[in-house]
């Protein structure tokens, strides 16, 4: 799966909180509860995905990675920067 992630963008870097919503609800770490995250995209358009009939993602995906843990969070929506 190395390779997937397209890119990264460090919540230092820009005016963000590390906290996001989505669905109207900000995002919370499913495993530590932690509520600031790293932003990134993956492509998910591989063959593998395809083969196995989830193509439905070849848009792509949004990660957040939990900043605390390291636990990462999948959307097919774009998480709202908080
Ligand atoms: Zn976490």
């Amino acid at each position: 799966m190395a390779g997937i992630v397209e890119s990264f963008k460090r919540g230092y870097e820009g005016r963000d909180s590390g906290r996001y919503a989505i669905g109207g609800k900000p995002v919370a770490c499913s495993h530590c509860g932690g509520d600031k995250f790293d932003s990134g995209t993956a492509l998910l358009n591989t063959r593998g995905l395809t083969f196995l009939g989830i193509d439905f993602v070849n848009r792509g995906a949004n990660l957040l990675i939990c900043t605390a843990c390291t636990h990462v969070e999948w959307f097919l929506d774009e998480p709202q920067a908080l």
